[in-house]
């Protein structure tokens, strides 16, 4: 049975073109970037042209770009990084970022920083009125998210990102689910820091990168060697950083294009999905505003008894659909989606919540067979629940 794979805002498929640019990396050019000799030179001399090409496609200068793990180290590095360079002790956030961001800030607060989570609206939006509500001369660090990776809603950042500047607070932003699909520029959003993270736009596992703007209170998170210019101490990936620069460059090059092929699909998902549960199915977050890639939904019986997100994910697997719910399984136990409980849902709402995610390569039949899938799956229920 073919897969049809709608979990892209997990992971993406390395696009060939990124692999082929990789493979000299992997084979013969496998030099150490910080090595003097011929082969590291090498190696160096690459890494330096993709971290150009991709401070460029943001708008940053080359020097502000540190190569990292990917989006967790990155969110880390910056929250981390700026904490241990200002006085302030206050962090703001919201209720709905990635983990990568929540799990930090409150290991922060085991070290005595004050969590202030903003307010959202009823997409999952802080609005610039919500932050600055929050900020005191004693707030050291904002960091709010451009797209969410549940929901799709995406932030007004530039709106937000002023409001910190007019207070001289930095503001740290996660890019990992808008990089690549839509425009991203560090002044016309106005961050000081931001994270990316390849393997969401086509690229390579395990490499991302943390833009730092000049001048920012910021210090190294990682230490180690002295790459980086001091600033993440570690041998770095050059096949990684190599496949990094060159998916953003194609999905920067393919956005446009991108984007009206995925946002038509997601119409026609949302289409497929009203025709085929009516009221029964409930549409989250900011469903025509957000995210072309991201769909999310709440699925419910024809009595309007939320199902089971989980049982209806494994249904859809064996049909060879992967699609993702929001819950997080820790010791065994299945935790609703914090994302969905901050947006108000219940418990049982929340764990009956689907996300698709779409991707480049998907196609209108595969949209076609997910909706049919999920329709029988759901009245497959219903007849032995009665
Ligand atoms: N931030 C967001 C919004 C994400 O969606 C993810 C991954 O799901 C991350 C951070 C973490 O990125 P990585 O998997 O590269 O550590």
């Amino acid at each position: 049975m073919p897969t049809v794979y709608f979990d892209h805002a997990a992971t993406t498929p390395v696009d060939p073109r990124v692999v082929e640019t990789m493979l000299p990396f992997l084979k013969d050019d496998y030099g150490n970037a910080a090595s003097i000799h011929h082969m590291g030179r090498k190696s160096n001399v690459h890494v330096e042209t993709w971290r150009g090409k991709i401070a460029r496609t943001i708008g940053a200068e080359p020097a502000e770009i540190i190569f990292t793990s990917g989006g967790t180290e990155s969110n880390n590095a910056a929250i981390f990084g700026v904490l241990q360079s200002r006085t302030g002790k206050q962090i703001v956030t919201s209720r709905t970022e990635h983990s990568a961001v929540l799990h930090p800030v409150e290991q922060a607060q085991k070290m005595g920083y004050q969590i202030i989570y903003a307010d959202i609206d009823e997409h999952g939006k802080v609005t610039p009125e919500a932050l600055e509500s929050v900020l005191s001369e004693n707030t050291a660090l904002v960091s709010l998210m451009h797209a969410n990776n549940e929901t799709g809603t995406v932030n007004p950042v530039t709106d937000l990102s002023a409001v910190c500047s007019r207070h001289g607070i930095p503001f740290h932003c996660d890019t990992v689910q808008s990089i690549g699909k839509i425009p991203v520029h560090v002044d016309d959003l106005g961050v000081d820091l931001l994270s990316m993270s390849a393997h969401k736009f086509n690229g390579p596992k395990g490499v991302g990168a943390l833009y730092v703007r000049s001048g920012c209170d910021w210090s190294p998170w990682v230490h180690g060697g002295s790459q980086e210019r001091g600033r993440r101490g570690g041998t770095l990936n050059v096949p990684g950083i190599v496949g990094m620069g060159r998916a953003l460059e194609l999905a920067t090059g393919d956005m446009a294009g991108n984007i009206t092929h995925i946002g038509k699909l997601k119409t026609q998902f949302k289409q497929g999905l009203r025709d085929a549960f009516g009221d029964t199915i409930r549409f989250n977050g900011d469903v025509d505003g957000g995210m072309h890639h991201i769909l999310s939904v709440t699925v419910s019986d024809s009595r309007g008894e939320p199902l089971d997100g989980e049982m209806l994910l494994l249904n859809l697997d064996i049909e060879g659909i992967c699609c993702s719910n929001g819950s997080a399984c820790t010791s065994g136990t299945v935790n609703p989606s914090h994302v969905m409980l901050a947006l108000g849902y219940n418990e049982e709402m929340a764990k009956s919540t689907l996300r698709f995610s779409i991707g480049k390569s998907n196609t209108t039949d595969e949209v076609d067979q997910a909706v049919r899938s999920l329709k029988e799956i759901v009245s497959r229920h219903t007849v032995l629940s009665l």
